[in-house]
């Protein structure tokens, strides 16, 4: 069995490797060759923690394992320690024997990051030139760093609750040589790209924040009653996301199919449109949204990357078990 620590991992995986592993495994799903199982998401009753697990098997790719971990809202005041905890585990599926053990957490942002760059490959105008951002947390930072790859951006516009954290996304923007502005909500309407990454509970970008032709990743939303976006601006748009089940349950659709706005059948897989199965964007003024919710397949799917990467560089660890 193999081990890529927590601190091995920045060394290893870069947003390219992460953007390819994602993009494969979005196809998968959509061929029907990969599938994630039921998440598991507890309160602990101890610490104040949530934990769970995110699963799946992906036949095509030979992956199948699981993320573990969850939240410690006291790690950092009690412990110096932060507060998102996972680890990936993955095993050999002819065998069920344990193969690696990756350390998962800036795994995890790294592969939310790559999901949303997916989703603006495949679904923002070629033309695309102003990127808006809405959040400016801890994955913030690495939306805006993968999403300056996918076009040719001349402008980063924010905005954030706590107008405080915005130097976070102005310094990326800056190092990556794109001029930042923040602009109030009305401001983002001049976007051709938004990406929300906020974990609220009630919406901020609403319908007439937003201009046609846009195209939104909406990545924050990803549990029972979290929003970013007005319902009715999801149900005017054409609908993608990493896996319809959880779009309609836990990610931002939950609002819009919940106020009978939108089905489960008007939500198509971004790995249809990867496949060349769905056209994707098929006019200039059409707003879509990528409803990315977070599935355990991208974690594999990165974590089995970065241990090919580990053992080629021979930094893997190797253990009897
Ligand atoms: P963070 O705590 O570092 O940042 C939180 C962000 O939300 C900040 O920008 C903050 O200003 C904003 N915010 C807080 N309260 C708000 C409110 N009431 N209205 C509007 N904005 C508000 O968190 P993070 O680690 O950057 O995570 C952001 C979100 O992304 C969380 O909801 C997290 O669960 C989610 N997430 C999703 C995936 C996925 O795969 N889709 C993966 C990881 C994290």
């Amino acid at each position: 069995m193999l081990i890529v620590p927590e601190n091995l991992i920045a060394e290893l995986v870069t947003p390219e490797m992460a953007l390819t592993a994602v993009e494969a495994v979005f196809a998968a799903m959509a061929r029907g060759e990969a599938r994630n199982f039921p998440v598991v998401r507890e309160a602990l009753g101890h610490e104040d923690a949530l934990y769970g697990f995110k699963g799946g098997f992906d036949r095509s790719g030979a992956h199948l394992g699981l993320k573990a971990g969850g939240f410690w809202p006291h790690n950092l005041e009690r412990r110096g320690l932060i507060n998102h905890q996972s680890t990936v585990f993955l095993f050999d599926p002819d065998t069920g024997t344990p193969t690696a053990m990756v350390g998962g957490n800036l795994l995890t942002a790294l592969r939310t990051a790559a999901a949303s760059s997916v989703s603006i490959k495949y679904l923002a105008r070629p033309d695309a030139r102003v990127l808006g951002m809405v959040g400016a947390g801890h994955q913030a930072t690495f939306q805006l760093r993968a999403a300056l790859q996918q076009r040719r951006f001349e402008k980063v516009i924010g905005w954030n609750y706590h107008p405080e954290m915005l130097p976070n996304i102005a310094k990326v923007a800056e190092e990556a040589g794109v001029p930042f502005e923040a602009v109030p909500l009305e401001g983002m309407r001049v976007a051709d790209v938004i990406i929300t990454i906020t974990s609220a509970f009630a919406p901020s970008l609403m319908a007439d924040h937003v201009g046609p032709g846009t195209h939104l990743a909406c990545m924050g939303t990803d549990t029972v009653g979290k929003q970013e976006v007005e319902a009715e601006l999801v149900a005017g748009a054409t609908v993608f996301t990493d896996e319809v089940a959880q779009s309609v349950s836990i990610g931002e659709a939950q609002h819009a199919v919940s106020a009978g706005l939108l089905s489960a059948a008007g939500i198509t897989p971004i790995g249809a449109v990867i496949n060349g199965a769905h056209p994707g964007r098929t006019r200039e003024d059409e707003i879509t949204v990528f409803d990315g919710t977070g599935v355990g397949l991208q974690d594999l799917a990165v974590a089995a990357a970065i241990v090919d990467l580990a053992v080629a560089r021979g930094i893997a660890i190797k253990v009897d078990f």
